[in-house]
């Protein structure tokens, strides 16, 4: 549980901050204004994002904090940042117990079973840079100490089994959400009678017959939904880290207690940087919104969100007839902080600009005779980029670099992922373009020197494409039953397999391995870069 506030000598933080670049500047919902992006420690980036309560299947609104996460982390990497990713999982609460009743399973099993579904959603989504996922249940003693410690400060109190926070002592109260007190109002019901003031929130409920419970200090009980990630977050990034996010209907109370809990148990900042996305509306439910631009009023659109209790649901589905890709693309073609119209339209139309470069993609291959997902730039650096493309000359090259210094210019302004996939556009028809003017569809003019810039274009297209998690593997087709990723895979494993053997000079193997092949009309071509196989 040690504070993340390490004393830093001068030298140590000139050292470590050599190769990091400081143009990032964030949206902080805590100052309403755009910051530089400025780490507790030197290098290091502590983000967490409030994941799911895992009472119910995923639904689409889910996935934008993860997708937007997942990038943020992707761009931070790229920029040089070690950076600690951790999303909760809540496991305990008042959804689940109620699911659990009504399936007549352990709220364990609940839990456990919607987890698996949220992860591989997670997975289809490409959303894989999460290093942990700690869950209520295991983190008891943790949480309990967090309120033990609290008490002793004056902050919250025991009443009749439930410990509450008492919103009264903390005068900076609403900071985050620009709401005041009165605007919280905590649990009713026979807690109410419990409570100092109306505004006071549950750190820990006592237990009700049949329902789980732990024990502490005050009895049987269970924690709040809000003290859980106050001591998660100290447990996994320390009493200050850099990045909270969530959605921006987590804002209040959620987040404003949050705040309150970890502020006044350490008598310091918890979080550097606020972050909260916007929230995903169908297409149609637009009007409502009533071209609100204000953050704080934006919290409104928390009303047209779609969510599980209004019916929304069935994302592996959708995801089946999508594909994961799709849907990823179609997130970050918005601001994170701007409302996601969603809906067959807009879907359509995300399908319809991504196979854009799936074209561009396909043709390189087949130009090339290489394969673009064979590329190695998918861990490059931003530095090692910019150095690769710092004397680009001739007109296709010149354009692509300065595309690329545009594409990072709008993720530093705020991960702006809606003006970056612009400028991929950009690039791809600047490519397309040179395809065309050199002529090389016409296998009789394709000359190496031309082959070789396009090759370095696209190694261009393959780095940014990194950054938002794109075009990382081979696109699985919409409604396919996978056979062609599994097709896929046995081709690769057989071509190790024949580079296994010629590497031991077996060449009876190989050429078994390759005759097969043709036999099924299968032709192996070795390259540079690997081999690559078509069928005939
Ligand atoms: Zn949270």
């Amino acid at each position: 549980m040690a504070s993340v506030l390490q004393p830093q000598s001068q030298e140590n933080d000139s050292n470590s901050s050599e190769n990091m670049t400081n143009t990032i500047r964030i949206y902080n919902t805590l100052t309403r204004q755009k910051e530089p992006f400025e780490t507790v420690e030197p290098g290091k980036v502590g983000m967490y994002l409030c994941g799911p309560t895992v009472y119910a299947e995923a639904h689409i609104g889910h996935m934008v904090g993860p997708v937007i996460f997942d990038t943020i982390k992707r761009y931070l990497v790229y920029s040089g940042y070690e950076v600690n990713w951790v999303v909760n999982i809540t496991d305990v609460d008042d959804k689940l117990i109620a699911s659990s009743r009504k399936r007549g399973i352990p709220m364990s099993q609940v839990a456990t079973e919607m987890t698996m579904d949220y992860l591989s959603n997670l997975q289809s989504l490409g959303v894989d840079q999460i290093n942990s996922m700690p869950r209520a249940t295991d983190n008891m003693g943790e949480i309990i100490t967090f309120i033990e410690e609290l008490i002793e400060k004056g902050f919250a109190y025991a009443s009749g089994g439930d410990v509450f926070f008492d919103v009264t002592k903390d005068c900076d109260y609403g900071q985050l959400s620009n709401r005041s007190v009165e605007d919280q109002q905590g649990e009713g019901g026979g807690a109410a009678a419990k409570k100092k003031s109306a505004g006071d929130f549950a750190l820990w409920k006592s237990a009700k017959d049949d329902e789980p419970s732990w024990k502490s200090p005050w009895g049987q009980g269970r924690p709040g939904w809000h003290i859980e990630c106050s001591a998660m977050s100290r447990v996994e990034l320390g009493e200050t880290f850099d990045i909270h996010g969530g959605g921006l209907d987590l804002m209040f109370p959620h987040h404003e207690n949050e705040l309150a809990q970890s502020r006044c148990c350490h008598d310091k900042p918890m979080v550097k940087y606020w972050m909260h996305n916007g929230l995903m509306q169908r297409e149609g439910a637009a009007a409502k919104l009533g071209g609100k631009s204000d953050r704080a009023e934006n919290a409104d659109a928390a009303s047209n969100k779609i969510s599980r209790s209004a019916g929304d649901g069935g994302l592996a589905q959708l995801i089946e007839e999508q594909t994961g890709d799709r849907i990823r693309f179609f997130l970050l073609r918005s601001q994170y902080r701007s409302t996601i119209l969603f809906g067959d339209n807009a879907l359509a139309e995300a399908g319809q600009a991504l196979s854009t470069f799936y074209r561009l993609i396909e043709r390189y291959d087949r130009l090339s005779g290489h394969s673009f997902y064979f590329g190695t730039e998918y861990a490059k650096t931003r530095a090692t980029g910019d150095q690769e493309l710092a004397d680009a000359s001739g007109e296709l090259m010149e354009a692509v670099a300065a595309k690329r210094s545009v594409f990072l210019e709008k993720m530093d302004d705020d991960f702006n992922t809606a003006g970056a996939v612009s400028e991929l556009f950009e690039m791809a028809r600047s490519i397309n373009r040179f395809i065309e003017s050199e002529d090389l569809e016409d296998s009789k003019k394709r000359g190496d020197e031309a082959m070789s810039t396009l090759a370095s274009a696209m190694s261009v297209l393959r780095e940014l494409g990194a950054i938002l998690g794109l075009f990382i593997k081979k696109p699985k087709t919409a409604g396919g039953d996978g056979s062609e990723d599994t097709v896929e895979g046995l081709l690769q494993l057989l071509i190790k397999l024949r580079a296994d053997a010629r590497a031991h000079k077996d060449f009876a193997t190989s050429d078994t391995i390759r005759d097969g092949l043709a036999a099924l009309d299968i032709t192996l071509q070795d390259l540079k870069e690997g081999t690559s196989w078509e069928k005939s």
